[in-house]
């Protein structure tokens, strides 16, 4: 047996509890992991208040994010005592998450943990801070460089935005910061952040093409903001897009693209291949700052993720939290 968080649904609907689950229950995999340390993400907090179809079978352990110890591999990659992670790929939607001591993986889904992160840290970045990395990498792509101009981070106070604005500030970019809590603002300029802007100004519909500023935007929120990002991103400028906070929608006009050459960048973390996986992990170990990293992260026993669940949705949540599943 071993203890996880566990997800179920009857006619009553869905409902959420720290459960003790028989190993035998375990999805099939080659790789069986000792989970030491897992995430609460957007989608995890999704997935567990059941405030969005997140969850694809039941009962479902949570958790898209896991890092920690190779017990068992039949895997010709992995050996017992080898220190793996994994983001995504379904884990916690459709195969049993890692919220709980244990999970049964499919070897070609694991990443092993870069040697300078801890488990704690590889799950502070979790898919969070990942895609913020996946977000870098297409700016760079296109040709965002520091000297090219401001890169504008929304969502700024959320997973996302906490890392990008630590990456982008360690990189040399000029990081202008978007958020709807005015307070955090000493927070977002220990990270990095040279400006911090009330993201009002991007929420409400705007016109089509205005006063041309960002050199690339990180965007997590989608919606208006996405649409008034477009239109304040200079020519040549590239808008990477990963998240919907905000909303799904993108009301905007094509104006940014076909009048000044503005590229629309989509980020996707769940499916992304393994090389890119690997490449954004190495990234990571080498342009995210420990201290910055430890400064927007916090840690809480598997139990606790169920009320951070909802503080997340709530916008309670600074930074990133860490599930320590041995406790
Ligand atoms: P968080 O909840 O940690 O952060 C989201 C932030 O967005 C909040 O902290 C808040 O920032 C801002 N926000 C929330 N609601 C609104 C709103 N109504 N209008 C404007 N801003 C809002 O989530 P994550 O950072 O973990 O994820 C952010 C988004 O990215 C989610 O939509 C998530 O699904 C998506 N995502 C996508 C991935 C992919 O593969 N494409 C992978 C990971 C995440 P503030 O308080 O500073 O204003």
């Amino acid at each position: 047996m071993f203890r996880a968080i566990l997800v179920e649904k009857n006619e009553a609907g869905q409902s959420v509890r720290v459960a003790d689950v028989d190993e035998s229950g375990l999805p099939a995999g080659d790789v069986l992991v000792r989970v030491e340390r897992s995430t609460v993400n957007y989608k995890d907090a999704l997935a567990i208040t059941g405030k969005a179809p997140v969850i694809r079978k039941f009962p479902m352990i949570p958790g898209i994010d896991g890092a920690g110890e190779v017990i068992e591999s039949t895997n010709a990659s992995f050996k017992p005592g080898d220190r793996v992670l994994v983001n995504g790929f379904g884990v916690g939607e459709s195969h049993w998450g890692c919220l709980g001591a244990k999970a049964r993986l499919d070897g070609n889904w694991l990443v092993p943990v870069p040697s300078s992160f801890s488990a704690t840290q590889a799950m502070a970045i979790g898919t969070a801070g990942y895609t913020a990395m996946l977000c870098v990498m297409a700016l760079e792509r296109h040709g965002v460089a520091p000297d090219k101009g401001e890169v504008l981070v929304t969502g700024a106070a959320g997973g996302v935005g906490s890392v990008a604005i630590a990456l982008l500030a360690k990189l040399g970019y000029r990081v202008v910061a978007s958020t709807g809590r005015a307070a955090e603002a000493p927070y977002l300029t220990g990270l990095g952040a040279a400006e911090v802007i009330d993201r009002a100004v991007l929420s409400a519909p705007g016109k089509p093409l205005q006063k041309e500023r960002w050199a690339g935007v990180v965007d997590s929120v989608g919606s208006h903001t996405l649409a008034n990002a477009c239109a304040t991103t200079r020519y040549g400028g590239t808008v990477a897009a990963c998240g919907l906070a905000g909303g799904m929608d993108l009301p905007a006009s094509v104006a940014p693209f076909i009048l000044r050459g503005v590229t629309l960048a989509g980020v996707d973390s769940v499916m992304a291949p393994m090389a890119v996986r690997r490449e954004a992990w190495q990234r990571l170990a080498r342009d995210l700052d420990p201290a910055r990293l430890a400064a927007m992260t916090r840690e809480v026993p598997l139990a606790e993720a169920i009320p951070v669940a909802a503080d997340l949705l709530g916008g309670k949540i600074r930074g990133r939290v860490v599930v320590d599943t041995t406790r």
